[in-house]
């Protein structure tokens, strides 16, 4: 019997939940331990707490999350990258190298380009984007995006929708623990982070490394993908990475406010018109009460990326017009 048999076997035999949700615990308890590391950068008492969606799955009534069966190995997968991803941080040594040339950071980005990544930024990490209980290994983050279907996003929600966010969340778990992996072997030292969950909040530490900018759904909208992307992130030690200075992506959000298609079309209603202004200066754009439901049931749902404007219109196209409209 193959393993594929034998998972689905499993899953037959004692449900989705019973098999998926205690591996899921196991590694953010790994994830948690973290926390608890001489050296590593931890959570701030400003830091959101993360929305897990296999623990929301399983403790919520009426939340079925239709499963596609040839997705398994790849939800698998992304669990078993999730864990060899903090399994390997006993691979960073003590004396590694700090300082990085400049023909080997063009080899880390040609080599990082290698593996499908569509945009690589450079950033620090705040402690305040960290996500409670969650810890990185080190400040300097390398922030990736990987594209996903367009094709099968345009006909969100569906199966063939789940289908990509699936797979552009394993390929681009896969892409991170290689790009640790090479950094190790370059003599530095690395921790890579899963796009799945995610320890620090991905879409702000992206916008802060220069890659793009928030949308009204509170995605990440970049000029290379629009907002049909995943993002995940290798933290290193690499001390003189070029790190991003400012944001060219703040004219998004007023666009946006000409915009609302999202808010207009998100079936269960679930995106605020005016974000939500928390204390801490963090904001929040969808409310998961409504959406989660939503989500869950039908495939990831997605239909706040399908129907952006930036998914099916060239970025600079929209900034031009938008600018013009607004003198
Ligand atoms: S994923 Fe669906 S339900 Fe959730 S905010 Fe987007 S459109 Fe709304
Ligand atoms: S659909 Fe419109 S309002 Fe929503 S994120 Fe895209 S541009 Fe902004």
């Amino acid at each position: 019997m193959t393993s594929k048999l034998s998972l689905l076997a499993k899953i037959k035999k004692f449900g989705f939940n019973r098999i998926a949700i205690p591996k899921s615990v196991k590694i953010f308890g790994m994830e948690d331990a973290l926390s608890s590391q001489e050296g590593y950068l931890t959570y701030s008492k400003k830091s959101p707490v993360r929305f897990d969606i296999p623990i929301e799955i399983g403790r919520r009534e009426g939340v079925d999350a239709p499963i596609i069966p040839k997705l398994l190995p790849r939800m698998m997968s992304c669990m078993k990258n999730m864990k060899q991803a903090i399994i390997d941080l006993d691979d960073n040594i003590k004396d590694s190298k700090r300082q990085i040339e400049k023909d080997e950071l063009v080899e880390l980005e040609t080599y990082i380009r290698s593996l499908d990544i569509s945009g690589i930024g450079y950033t620090t990490v705040p402690q305040d984007f960290i996500f409670a209980n969650k810890a990185v290994a080190y400040e300097n983050a390398i922030v990736l995006t990987m594209n996903m279907d367009n094709k099968k996003v345009s006909i969100a929600p569906s199966k063939q929708t789940a289908e990509t966010i699936w797979h552009t969340y394993d390929n681009l778990g896969i892409a991170a623990n290689k790009i640790a992996r090479y950094l190790r072997k370059k003599g530095f030292n690395a921790h890579a982070s899963h796009p799945l969950g995610g320890i620090v909040l991905y879409p702000r530490l992206a916008e802060k490394a220069g890659l793009g900018g928030f949308g009204k759904s509170g995605i990440l909208i970049t000029p290379i993908n629009g907002g049909t992307l995943r993002l995940a992130a290798v933290y290193t030690n690499i001390e003189n990475l070029p790190i991003n200075e400012g944001n060219e992506h703040g004219w998004i959000m007023e666009y946006c406010k000409t915009c609302l298609r999202c808010v207009k079309e998100c079936p269960p209603g679930a995106i605020y018109e005016k974000p939500i202004e928390h204390e801490t200066g963090r904001v929040t754009h969808i409310d998961n009460e409504k959406c989660f439901p939503y989500f869950g049931n039908n495939y990831g749902c997605t239909v706040c990326i399908k129907v952006c404007p930036f998914n099916y219109t060239d970025y600079h196209a929209i900034k031009e017009g938008f600018m013009k409209r607004s003198k």
